[in-house]
């Protein structure tokens, strides 16, 4: 079953070898021989598909000053500051209590 699929000739852009892969290379794309493939991979390769760069927390508060609206707590009702315009329809939280609703 294995044996179906066309291999294609191409040239390891790592080590230079000729190789072939399962998939027609496309130029300007790095191909890679089997070894330098596996080299390459990550210890699980499968296991933390989609995990890098899938934060989107931490952006607030570390490159730039943002311009910050007074708002009010929603949890302990104190006067805050949100480096967003406050829409009145999500509620705000206040550093402390937005902290502690990370966990
Ligand atoms: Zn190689
Ligand atoms: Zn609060």
């Amino acid at each position: 079953m294995e044996d179906d699929r066309e291999m294609h000739k191409a040239t390891c852009s790592d080590c230079g070898a000729e190789c072939e892969v399962p998939f027609k290379p496309t130029e300007g794309k790095p191909v890679r021989c089997k070894d330098c493939f596996r080299k390459n991979k990550p210890q699980r390769s499968f296991n933390d598909r989609g995990n890098r760069g899938g934060g989107s927390r931490g952006r607030f508060g570390n490159d730039r000053p943002r311009e910050m609206h007074k708002a009010t707590c929603a949890e302990c009702k104190k006067e805050c500051e949100v480096p967003f315009k406050p829409s009145g329809e999500k509620p705000v939280f206040c550093r402390e209590c937005f902290a502690s609703k990370r966990d």
